[in-house]
């Protein structure tokens, strides 16, 4: 039998791999053990905070000997925040984290194993400013924006973030001094307290442009309304929209419910690779625009559309890939589920001139089962779902529709190789990939992944 670890022993070990998160991980009698901020290659004494029965959690008491690729955190909140948690690695540090990440957890779980190229690198800025949302909640009565504490349900507030641009810091700060004024509360489910839960801003790379919603469980007065875009003009001029996101869903959710403008523009304009797209708050557009176009750019040279082919863009959201695609393939259907944004995607189709792209707003799943009742053949289908990844109907019927190739462009390894191991089964093979770091100092990471029918 193992020897038993008990809470707050202290042992030192050495720091042999991260876990997803980006913490890292060293073994202790034989048990793998968790200390976030630590580098691979350092030695530590570190104390055992949490023993439990699937995973050992342990703080960094002492750095015996530190790794070259550590680097002083930009931010002074690194340590309670957590929301950029890389901070404390080199850039290429990161990199190779996250392309190990990703290579290992596509064998470990999808048993694929791809040509994965190198990872394509952000140009980093210091401070990187691509964040678009903050949570809204309160500490001592007074309303804060920030974000979550790793595993809990408290916001750190944050008032210089260096993960958002400044204006979203100004239209924050414009926020929380319009909920004080009036004394608006901060949504809190734990109370059964409604109120403010969040705000999103987007701020056009090509224009400078801005667009602030402001996610709310009740409805707000007129008189709050006039106040509040009052505040938000004064903070932010470059603000061309605001909108509010009438959000009564429990859990955090961030945009669902009921849109509607309060001033300005119903839209926000951005250009991507070349095109215009018209923007809705109600629908996805990628953060980090010089890193989306690394994206698209890879799904593009991955897929290689053909003059003469049908492509299927699931999960289209405001048509971004299928715009792109449409201008080197015959015909491109686009399938989303948020009305706004196919509604989006069809008017930036006409402002680009691309009259060989389709949007259907449908649940992708029951989208394509109709195409495989309809005997539709498509050439190439892309796929671009949330982090929850493809519900196993949709894999099924892909491959009833029996295309050539499927490039999968996934925000999360680990649906990603479990979905790779179920296109396996079902005949198609994972040929060759990709990691793009669209979202440089945090753990998380993009990849596309080209698929291959087996028996051509
Ligand atoms: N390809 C787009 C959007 C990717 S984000 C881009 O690069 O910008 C994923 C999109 O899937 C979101 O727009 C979301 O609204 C949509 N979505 C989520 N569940 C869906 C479903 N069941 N059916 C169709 N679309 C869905």
């Amino acid at each position: 039998m193992k020897d038993e670890l008990v809470k707050n022993q202290i042992y030192t070990a050495e720091i042999t791999s991260y876990t997803s998160e980006g913490a890292g991980v060293c073994r202790v009698r034989g048990r793998a053990v968790f200390v976030p901020g630590t580098l691979q290659g350092e030695i530590w004494e570190i104390k055992l905070v949490k023993v439990g029965k699937t995973a050992v959690w342990a703080r960094g008491e002492r750095c015996l000997q530190a790794s070259e690729q550590r680097r002083e955190p930009v931010c002074p909140l690194f340590k309670s925040c957590g929301g950029c948690a890389l901070q404390h690695m080199s850039y290429e540090e990161e990199l190779h984290f996250k392309q190990e990440r990703v290579r290992e957890t596509l064998l470990r779980i999808g048993g694929a194993e791809p040509v994965m190229d190198h990872i394509r690198a952000a140009n980093l800025s210091r401070p990187w400013r691509y964040k678009v949302i903050f949570a809204v909640g309160e500490r001592d009565g007074e309303p804060v924006t920030g974000y979550y504490r790793p595993r809990s349900h408290e916001i750190v507030p944050v008032e210089n973030c260096p993960a958002v641009p400044l204006a979203a810091n100004r239209a924050a700060a414009a926020v929380r001094r319009w909920m004080c004024a009036l004394e608006i509360p901060a949504y809190n489910e734990a109370l059964g307290q409604d109120g403010i839960r969040h705000l999103l801003v987007r701020v056009s790379a090509s224009s400078g442009k801005s667009m602030v919603c402001l996610a709310s469980s009740r409805e707000l007065s007129g008189h709050e309304i006039r106040a509040l875009t009052e505040k938000l003009r004064f903070a932010c001029p470059e603000m061309t929209s605001l909108a509010l996101c009438l959000n009564r869903t429990r859990g955090n959710t961030v945009l669902a419910g009921e849109f509607r403008t309060l001033w300005g523009n119903d839209t926000l304009e951005d250009m991507l690779c070349g095109l215009r797209f018209a923007l809705s708050p109600a629908s996805f557009f990628q953060v980090n625009p010089p890193q989306a176009e690394q994206l698209y750019d890879l799904a593009l040279s991955l897929a290689a559309p053909k003059a003469d082919e049908t492509v299927l863009d699931l999960y289209c959201g405001a048509g971004t890939i299928s715009l792109c695609l449409a201008q080197r393939a015959g015909q491109v259907i686009g399938v989303e589920v948020i009305d706004a944004a196919v509604e989006n995607a069809k008017r930036s189709a006409q402002e680009n001139n691309v009259l060989n792209a389709e949007f259907l707003c449908a649940d992708a799943e029951k989208a394509v089962e109709i195409f495989c009742q309809r005997g539709l053949h498509p050439q190439l289908v892309i796929v671009d779902p949330p982090r929850k990844g493809l519900a196993e109907g949709v894999i099924s019927c892909i491959a009833e529709l029996a295309p050539e190739r499927v490039v999968y462009v996934s925000c999360d390894p680990g649906t990603l190789a479990r979905d790779l191991r179920r296109f396996a089964d079902a005949g198609y093979e994972a040929v060759r990939g990709c990691t793009v770091d669209m979202f440089p100092r945090t753990s998380h990471v993009e990849t596309v992944v080209l698929l291959s029918k087996a028996d051509k």
